[in-house]
Formats: C-alpha cells, sequence, structure tokens
C-alpha cells in the first residue's frame, strides 16, 4: 500500500495493510513539513525460530507502533529526540516498507517457543 506524501492531511488518514500473517493499520498524520507520523498497531502471527531451543513456532505479535515517514533525507536535529524513521525519496510512502521494518525490529527480540517459556517460569 502506498501513501502520497502530498495527501496526508494534518487531520491524518486512516490506513490498513499486512504482510503474510501480519496486519498493519492505523493513521498517518503530518507532523512537519516533510515529515508523516504512522502510529498504529500491529497484530497476527509470525513464524519464528525459538531463540533458546531452536525449534520453529508460530509467534503472536501484537505492537503498537510509531515510526516517522520522511519525504527525502531526513537528518536528525540537535536537542531533539531520536526518532524511528525511514525515508522514502518518490513522494510517497511505502506501507508495507514500514510494516517489514517494525517486524525484522521485533524478530530481533528474543522470543522463546511455548515450552522453554514454561522453563524459564520455573
Ligand atoms: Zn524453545
Amino acid at each position: 500500500m502506498q501513501i502520497e506524501f502530498k495527501k496526508v492531511p494534518n487531520s491524518g488518514i486512516h490506513f490498513e495493510t499486512s504482510l503474510d500473517e501480519v496486519k498493519f493499520c492505523g493513521e498517518v498524520v503530518k507532523t512537519d513539513k516533510m515529515l508523516v507520523k504512522c502510529s498504529g498497531v500491529m497484530e497476527g502471527t509470525l513464524l519464528h525460530t525459538c531463540d533458546r531451543c531452536g525449534e520453529s513456532f508460530t509467534l503472536a505479535v501484537k505492537e503498537s507502533v510509531e515510526v516517522f515517514a520522511s519525504e527525502g533525507l531526513y537528518e536528525d536535529k540537535e536537542g531533539e529526540e531520536l526518532l524511528n524513521v525511514i525515508e522514502f525519496f518518490d513522494g510517497f510512502i511505502e506501507v508495507d516498507t514500514l510494516l517489514q521494518s517494525e517486524i525484522e525490529a521485533f524478530k530481533s527480540d528474543y522470543h522463546y517457543c511455548g515450552q522453554c517459556e514454561q522453563l524459564q517460569g520455573e
């Protein structure tokens, strides 16, 4: 799904997309001349390899997401908090790219299968 930067109003518009078994929906809002905030929830399931025993299992995902899309190059301004920004150079926000990057970030955390989680609790 693509959203044109020019068409994102200050009041925000709804978006919805999905990648494999993960759905991502929420709102895009213009927060600055070149910056659009996408906030929403990604929810669904991912196939993941347990970080403890190496078994594949289905990982449930339900995460709130806040990510910014920049029209062109984004430079951190000094003194401002570091934002989670993805740059786009052709005037369009690729919502799927945002989702893909959030999924990668989510997967980079440690996740254990049901069995290992039980072991951990003991
Ligand atoms: Zn495991």
